[in-house]
């Protein structure tokens, strides 16, 4: 089964999508994760991302559409994949629906995630992962059971993204509303889209999704 999680920065896309990913065995495509690789990398695509990204900015749609290509050939999207942040402007949705089809690939839902701005800005500005294992925690809502010891992996060092900062949040959602939100309605049109309340607690989100995925 293929599936593409929408909605803004915070909403949960990310948690979910490794739920569904451990749960059902779909690939997670998050491309904020794929360019921040990049970036570590240094490689020339990472170099040119690097600057947009820590401004909150979107990356050029040519350069996403090229990396989201090439990432859906591999075997192990083969089973199903969920795509995690892409796509995120309509030229980016109206560029994967052509190389879907192309592939012969069916995106089986696009499940759509509302919430509150506000409450997107707390979440994000409070959030940080573990280095070695990347299970996320936040200051307030989720902090590990053991003060800096990760539930996961016992890992001890943490890390907090360079864009989760208030300033790159409130730039981050108003790009969202400006150049993402259309795309709900492009999937609409489609009868593709389902709404899910990303404001409910973790576990109930995942419920819901379950009925939806099953
Ligand atoms: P995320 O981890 O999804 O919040 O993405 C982090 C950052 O990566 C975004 O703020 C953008 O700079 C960049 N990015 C991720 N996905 C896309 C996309 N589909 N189109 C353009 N830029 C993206």
């Amino acid at each position: 089964m293929n599936i593409i999680l929408l909605g803004p920065p915070g909403c949960g896309k990310g948690t979910q999508a490794k739920r569904l990913q451990d749960r059902h065995g779909m690939i997670q495509l998050s491309t904020g994760e794929m360019l921040r690789a990049e970036v570590e990398s240094g490689s020339d695509l990472g170099n040119e991302a690097k600057e947009i990204i820590e401004a909150g900015k979107l990356v050029p749609d040519d350069i996403i559409i090229d990396l989201i290509a090439k990432r859906i050939q591999e075997p192990d999207c083969q089973e199903g994949f969920i795509l995690d942040g892409f796509p995120r402007t309509v030229p980016q949705a109206e560029a994967l629906e052509t190389l879907l089809k192309e592939q012969n690939i069916i995106v089986e839902s696009v499940i759509e995630f509302s919430v509150d701005d506000d409450a997107m800005v707390k979440r994000i500005v409070g959030r940080f992962a573990c280095t070695a294992c990347g299970r996320g925690y936040h200051e307030e809502y989720q902090r590990p059971l053991i003060e800096g010891v990760c539930d996961q992996c016992g890992g001890k060092d943490f890390m907090r993204r360079a864009d989760d900062n208030e300033e790159t949040v409130r730039s981050r959602l108003a790009d969202y509303h400006r150049q993402t939100a259309p795309i709900i309605d492009f999937y609409r049109d489609r009868e593709m889209l389902v709404s899910v309340d990303g404001m409910a607690e973790i576990d109930q989100v995942t419920e819901k999704l379950e009925t939806i995925v099953g």
